[in-house]
């Protein structure tokens, strides 16, 4: 039976050191310890976008120094996907700058984008936006296996993050992606300024999909100049590990995945989010327009722990 938000509130009240012992002993039993799921990303269109999310600089709503940028091309998308092979990642995310995914010969370009980055053995997240049904069976017909949407923090928060669209319409899109072949990645971004309460009910609306999401990327604000939100203090590491504990109880066979804004967090912090259940982390240059650790610091910190790349990753299909 999926958690209720009264028990993820009993348990955000316990010390610290009891909340992780308990979450670390959930994620021993459904995954394998020291196994770490390496997700690489790429924004494919960045920039003009109509929606006006308050932590990002992609929107046309604010001055910032991202550079806008077309659909880029086959062949460059590629090569960059490669190179993200090369350094152990399995699981590669396709991010645009849509408010929904294009319908005609741009939606074909992005059908034989996903074609091409699949054939080279990489499993494909595609983070585009809102999304049709016809288009979730044509991404998975095309060889997407996964699709990327986050309902980014709690209903009674959003409007206050986002104007553009309400959070309910996010809800009902997810649902509907639910019942597609698609697997799910859907978290949010803690950080913005939300109060615990909403975390805990992000967390508990997105464990009670059903089933789960496979994937929940647990974002950190990246606050960026000309947003809204630049001047937004940084998240006490604490209170992220507790939700990232959170997360893994509600969501025992998840893969839960540290994800923006993680070059803001020590190794210390990240080994204790490891021990409480997070189990994949995104590499390479950036995660979409925002940055990442240095990719040898990544290593290093993963040969310290003793950690290792999975494998087979995130038992989607290859
Ligand atoms: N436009 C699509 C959408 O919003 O679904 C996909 C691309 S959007 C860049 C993907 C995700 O990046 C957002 O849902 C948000 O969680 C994350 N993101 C964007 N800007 C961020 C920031 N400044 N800090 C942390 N996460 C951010
Ligand atoms: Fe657009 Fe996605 Fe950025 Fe929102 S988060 S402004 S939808 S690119």
């Amino acid at each position: 039976m999926n958690i209720s938000l009264t028990k993820l509130e009993q348990l955000y009240q316990l010390p610290f050191n009891e909340l992780i012992k308990k979450s670390h002993d959930v994620y021993r039993r459904h995954h394998t310890i020291n196994n770490i799921h390496l997700c690489g990303s790429l924004s494919i269109k960045t920039g003009n976008c109509p929606e006006d999310c308050a932590y990002c600089p992609q929107s046309v709503h604010y001055q910032t120094d991202v550079s806008k940028q077309a659909l880029l091309d086959c062949n460059d998308i590629l090569n960059i996907a490669l190179r993200a092979k090369t350094h152990g990642v399995t699981h590669f995310c396709l991010g645009a700058a849509w408010r929904h995914v294009p319908k005609g010969n741009t939606f074909q370009k992005v059908l034989e984008i996903v074609e091409q980055v699949n054939r080279i053995g990489l499993q494909v997240c595609c983070s585009m936006g809102s999304v049709s049904e016809e288009q979730t069976e044509a991404l998975f017909e095309a060889g997407c296996s996964t699709y990327n949407y986050n309902l980014d923090t709690s209903p009674e928060f959003y409007s206050n993050i986002i104007t553009t669209r309400p959070f309910e319409s996010r809800y009902q899109i997810l649902q509907m992606i639910r019942k597609s072949k698609l697997k799910i990645s859907c978290g949010g971004i803690l950080g913005m300024g939300e109060s615990i309460a909403d975390r805990l009910k992000l967390i508990y609306l997105i464990s009670q999909l059903s089933p789960q999401p496979e994937m929940v990327p647990l974002n950190l604000l990246v606050a960026i100049k000309g947003t809204p939100l630049e001047h937004e203090p940084f998240i006490d590491p604490f209170e992220y590990v507790r939700i990232i504990a959170l997360a893994r109880i509600a969501m025992p066979q998840t893969i839960i995945a540290m994800a923006a804004g993680r070059h803001q967090l020590s190794f210390e912090t990240q080994a204790l989010a490891f021990f409480s259940g997070a189990n994949a982390i995104y590499i390479g240059e950036r995660i979409l327009i925002t940055p990442t650790p240095d990719l040898n610091a990544d290593f290093n910190m993963l040969k310290k722990l003793g950690m290792k790349a999975h494998e087979n990753n995130l038992d989607i299909r290859q």
